[in-house]
């Protein structure tokens, strides 16, 4: 299948062999199920379906690189050096984008956007966030308490599913006494009034 617009220099065969090659089996099937499920939230809500599979797939290409790599980009690009202070968890999608940029040669800033907000979300996101970062939380892999209401409260509506989320995320990572990115925060201050 070739993309129809013109927002990547591959066709789809071309783009699951690239994400496919730098991730684990495990890994590169949930990318799979979140391009199916980001094409269905797509149609669900009137959004350019193709953009959104292509974010999809690609939200966690950069997801099995070494620390060692992201700190030499996060340094290299002089990007916040807050960043420093966590991990992987937080860097595969703010940091990640860069990987998508100088590998693949994609620049389209809305597709890098959806991969940089996936994890922490933002105070402002896009259609196109909102679904990549719904997609990624509710693909038919997932399995943790809460997942089925998630799924019906996104379907029903998207912006509440993306408050949901953010939400469930604060409260686990609380309860697990996680450290809480700053980004983490804003996203949910800023959600909350806009639901
Ligand atoms: P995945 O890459 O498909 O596993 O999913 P995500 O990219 O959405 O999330 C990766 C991990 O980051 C999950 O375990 C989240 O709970 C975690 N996470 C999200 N926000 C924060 C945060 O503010 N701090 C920390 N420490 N972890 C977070
Ligand atoms: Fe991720
Ligand atoms: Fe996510
Ligand atoms: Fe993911």
């Amino acid at each position: 299948i070739k993309y129809e617009e013109n927002l990547i220099p591959y066709t789809r065969e071309q783009l699951v062999g690239k994400v496919q090659e730098k991730l684990d089996d495990k890994r590169f099937q949930h990318c799979l199920r979140v391009e199916q499920q980001a094409i269905e939230l797509a149609k669900e809500n009137d959004y350019d379906v193709e953009k959104a599979a292509i974010a999809g797939l690609l939200h966690d290409y950069a997801k099995q690189r070494s620390d060692h790599d992201f700190i030499k980009v996060i340094n290299d690009k002089q990007m916040n050096p807050v960043l420093l202070d966590y991990g992987n968890a937080i860097w595969h999608g703010v940091v990640g984008a860069e990987f998508i940029k100088d590998e693949l040669q994609i620049f389209d800033e809305e597709i890098l956007n959806a991969v940089r907000r996936h994890t922490v979300g933002a105070p402002y996101m896009t259609q196109l966030d909102q679904i990549v970062y719904m997609a990624d939380y509710i693909e038919p892999g997932r399995d943790f308490p809460g997942v089925d209401e998630a799924r019906q409260i996104t379907h029903e509506n998207l912006k509440k599913g993306v408050f949901f989320q953010t939400q469930q995320t604060l409260k686990h990572l609380v309860e697990t006494a996680k450290p809480i990115y700053p980004g983490t925060i804003t996203t949910y201050n800023a959600w909350q009034s806009a639901i």
